[in-house]
């Protein structure tokens, strides 16, 4: 079996059973960007005031770990406490937590953020835009 046969049981896993729209390429180059600058969503949306992020400590050690740093149009700003700022890189690397192993995911888009400029990660989309627009083409009879 080829490369093609996998990445193609791979796109079909993550849009079929995963539901996502988007597949992870590249690298992590281990800028520190991610956490550095952190947004919290949680169920009621992105964590907007520190009353609300107080109560969300207690619930997981990761939000413990985290400091805001500031505020903007989306919410609160945070940063990672377990950041090794002259390194970049996380001082619990082996323990940390599944949403930092897991990171980036496309929820990032739904909370209106987007990867660094430095993140060596992307997010493509699993479905090209080309074949979208031939669906619905061929759905209006646009095509045959
Ligand atoms: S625990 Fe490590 S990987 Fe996760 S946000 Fe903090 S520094 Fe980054
Ligand atoms: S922003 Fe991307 S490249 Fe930078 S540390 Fe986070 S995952 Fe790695």
């Amino acid at each position: 079996m080829n490369k093609n046969f996998f990445e193609k049981l791979n796109n079909w896993v993550l849009r079929f059973v995963l539901r996502r729209k988007y597949k992870r390429t590249g690298s992590c180059n281990n800028c520190g960007a991610c956490c550095s600058h952190i947004y919290v969503r949680h169920l009621k949306g992105v964590i907007k005031e520190e009353k609300e992020f107080e109560k969300l400590k207690l619930l997981h050690s990761f939000y413990a770990g985290l400091n805001i740093i500031g505020s903007d149009e989306i919410g609160l700003i945070f940063e990672c406490s377990h950041l090794d700022k002259e390194t970049k890189l996380c001082k619990i690397h082996k323990y940390r937590p599944g949403i930092c192993r897991r990171y980036p995911q496309e929820e990032i888009f739904q909370m209106g953020g987007c990867l660094s400029a430095d993140c060596g990660y992307k997010l493509e989309p699993i479905v090209e835009f080309k074949e979208v627009l031939n669906k619905v083409a061929k759905k209006s009879g646009l095509i045959r």
